[in-house]
């Protein structure tokens, strides 16, 4: 064959990266969610793990975290946390899951604090953390209704009493997790009995713990309504910081921001179609079967992005843009309210799920603002 080099065409990293779709960060808003919060949790004494996992571990926004006090760090993932240190971010880190048997090495390695439930880990967290002549510091979890992780209150004892006879691990706390599987809210009730647990504990272990991480988000509105907040020292934080809401109700907490993160994609089709579709059908690419209302034809707009970027269900356009249905990777807008065009841009809110989902695309490309 001929020489073609003539012929190509540069094809850098650069080039194949699109404008969108994209996430825009505004981390000054960010900054000021979590600094209202601290504010906020402090007055009653708990101070705030921020919970980066829905953020995906990103530097830029640890960075924000701990410029504004939240010197405690928490990810569900060892990667995330590994890019932390690696980005120089200086906090103490935990691994907010119990620990897979197969990861112990690099929980001792990178997590300062690992959350835990079961004792067959905990033993074998102890002999790797010995082998570098270090402990490694664990947090229990209790199970308080919600049925994912957490030991059964009626175990509590026994498991410290085991926990305590392996030299290579300290107890600095322990966490009470609501309203993640089961939707179980953290009630006066449940809190109260969660709090008489750790004073038990205190008490007949003579064990001071550092965390008595009494929830997450979903613990606003029983911060809120309680006057007494007992012996709780400590909270751990994600969706009210980067979203500005609760997340049981969805309700706004007062003075924060809720569009800290923008969802920004491109429309690559836009024409006037019928609103239902015609032809024999079956279900879609996804296996789902969508509902259409008859309006006579209409403005049909197609988003260049779908299920591969984004988890179309958690998104709300800023401009009330309806969602018609999504497929792998388009998304379909009724566009009726005004003229897209080919090259415009649409801008949406993302719910936890939504942010999760484009946090983690390699699609999505990231752009960090820094003005209200
Ligand atoms: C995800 C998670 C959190 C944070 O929840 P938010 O609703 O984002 O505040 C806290 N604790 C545990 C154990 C979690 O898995």
């Amino acid at each position: 064959m001929k020489n073609q080099t003539k012929k190509l065409l540069v094809r850098s990293e650069k080039s194949i990266h699109s404008q969108t779709p994209r996430i825009e960060i505004n981390l000054t808003k960010i900054a000021h969610n979590a600094e209202q919060l601290c504010e906020l949790y402090r007055s009653k004494e708990i101070d705030i793990m921020g919970v980066t996992k829905v953020v995906c571990g990103d530097p830029m926004i640890a960075k924000v975290l701990v410029a504004k006090g939240i010197n405690v760090l928490t990810d569900s993932k060892l990667i995330n946390i590994k890019k932390m240190r690696d980005a120089k971010i200086k906090a103490t880190f935990v691994l907010l899951k119990t620990p897979a048997m197969s990861e112990i090495e690099a929980v001792v390695k990178y997590a300062d604090i690992s959350m835990n439930t079961e004792l067959s880990v905990i033993k074998r967290l102890s002999i790797v953390a010995n082998q570098h002549h270090i402990r490694h510091q664990v947090i229990l979890m209790v199970e308080m209704g919600d049925l994912r992780e957490g030991i059964m209150p009626a175990n509590i004892e026994q498991f410290i009493t085991e926990t305590q006879k392996l030299s290579g691990i300290k107890i600095v706390g322990i966490g009470a997790n609501f309203a993640c599987l089961s939707g179980v809210k953290p009630s006066a009730k449940s809190m109260l009995y969660f709090s008489s647990l750790a004073s038990q504990i205190e008490l007949k272990f003579s064990l001071p713990l550092l965390y008595i991480s009494g929830g997450n988000s979903a613990n606003y509105n029983w911060f809120m309504t309680s006057v007494n907040t007992m012996n709780i020292n400590n909270v751990r934080l994600g969706e009210s910081i980067f979203l500005g809401r609760e997340p049981l109700d969805r309700k706004v907490i007062p003075n924060l921001f809720t569009d800290a993160f923008t969802f920004v994609s491109e429309v690559i089709e836009a024409k006037i179609k019928p609103s239902v579709p015609y032809g024999d059908r079956s279900l879609n690419a996804l296996g789902d079967c969508l509902q259409f209302r008859d309006e006579g034809d209409i403005k049909r707009a197609i988003l260049g992005v779908g299920q591969q970027d984004v988890r179309v269900s958690g998104l709300k356009s800023r401009l009330n843009f309806e969602i018609i249905g999504s497929s792998s990777d388009h998304m379909i807008l009724n566009a009726q309210k005004a003229d897209l065009k080919v090259g415009d841009e649409v801008e949406f809110d993302l719910n936890y799920g939504a942010l999760l989902s484009v946090m983690t695309s390699p699609y999505v490309k990231k752009k960090y603002v820094y003005s209200y």
